[in-house]
């Protein structure tokens, strides 16, 4: 199956053909990405409605960039996937729209996808992942832990109870004088630093459960950065805040592998991390750490795919499709939209 992805939920206006073989296999055979970062750094932060205006300025030509850039024409599509949701609902329905009009032309199925299910399976474009696995979602929205038992088959066992990883990164960043967005720019400040050297507190570190918190980090990194002035001192403060992360985002996985393993036999016990946050390497190294000492196989998507992108949400749409279920074009853009109810979404199609 061969599908174009449509990608606007955010601040990245995006476009991507993948093809997915019966054998499970995939290719990404083009994936532009067009960010709108430099039109909401002045704000510190994204602007639904300049977010919205950028991705109508744009789609058209990211569109048809990818199928260039795949050497395809239309005809050569199976389907259309376009993200529904959850996101700024303006810029969803900018893409979610361009993915119908795409669909009605050329009478190809839709597929309404969750941008969670993109970032779910995003770590499939890198390799072949089996079903089921431990899925680590960390974003800029959403930080949760899910066992994942195969096309929006998911049951979350652990969230945020204040804000997201990304979140608790961008704003950290943030009150520390670095530019948006704050998770990479905190990553680079953090290079060679002592993370040792500032305490920070250390949220539901060790207790039952697998939700997490960073709102006490943020108020208390956020208090020290403004008397932290000297390059060095920041350097070992964005290191402290980058481990403090990277802890507790292990530790309360740990929590959900003790449950987990207890279901899965060991050929099943899988690890997946997800989202923007899965491009720190800090993060990554706490995961694969941990995983190796669980007995878990650890899986982490290109670096490319884990930032929002339109490869995922059309490998989302290619599996949906596989297994028969597509979207009418009455499919509305959803600001709010929890994986664990992603199942419900689709219609299996009649042919
Ligand atoms: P959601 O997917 O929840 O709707 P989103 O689409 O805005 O949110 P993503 O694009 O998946 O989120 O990720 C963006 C987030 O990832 C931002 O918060 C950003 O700071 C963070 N991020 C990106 N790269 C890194 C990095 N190297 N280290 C830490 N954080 C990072
Ligand atoms: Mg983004
Ligand atoms: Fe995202």
């Amino acid at each position: 199956l061969t599908v174009l992805g449509v990608e606007t939920s955010c601040d990245e206006t995006a476009a991507a053909v993948v093809r997915r073989s019966a054998d499970g296999s995939t290719e990404v055979l083009s994936s532009i990405v067009a960010s709108q970062i430099a039109a909401h750094a002045p704000f510190g932060g994204v602007v639904p409605e300049i977010a919205a205006r950028a991705h109508v300025e744009i789609i058209d030509q990211v569109i048809l960039e990818a199928m260039r850039a795949a050497g395809l024409g239309f005809s050569g599509l199976d389907g259309v996937a376009a993200t529904a949701g959850p996101g700024l609902v303006g810029g969803v329905m900018v893409g979610l729209s361009a993915g119908k009009a795409i669909a009605l032309a050329r009478g190809l199925p839709l597929v309404a996808v969750n941008h969670l299910e993109g970032h779910a399976v995003s770590a499939r474009l890198g390799a072949e992942i089996a079903y089921p696995f431990l899925l680590l979602l960390v974003s800029g929205g959403h930080c949760q832990l899910l066992e994942v038992a195969g096309v929006g088959r998911c049951r979350r066992v652990g969230s945020t109870i204040d804000d997201a990883a990304g979140e608790a990164f961008d704003k950290i960043a943030k009150a520390m004088g670095l530019p948006y967005p704050g998770g990479p720019a905190l990553e680079t400040l953090a290079e060679g630093g002592d993370a040792g050297r500032f305490a920070l507190p250390r949220a539901l570190l060790g207790r039952e459960g697998c939700d997490f918190s960073f709102s006490g980090l943020k108020t208390a990194a956020a208090r020290m950065a403004d008397g932290v002035t000297d390059p060095t001192d920041r350097r070992d403060l964005a290191a402290a805040v980058q481990q403090a992360i990277a802890r507790q985002l292990a530790d309360r996985t740990a929590k959900a592998m003790v449950g987990y393993a207890r279901q899965h036999g060991p050929g099943e016990r899988r690890l997946v991390v997800a989202g923007g946050v899965a491009a720190n390497r800090e993060v990554r190294r706490a995961l694969t750490a941990l995983a190796q000492a669980q007995g878990f196989l650890f899986h982490a998507p290109p670096l490319a795919y884990c930032t929002d992108n339109a490869a995922m949400i059309a490998l989302a749409g290619a599996e949906r499709l596989a297994e028969g279920l597509s979207d009418g074009l009455d499919a509305v853009a959803r600001p709010r939209w929890p994986l664990d109810e992603a199942a419900a979404s689709s219609n299996p199609t009649h042919k």
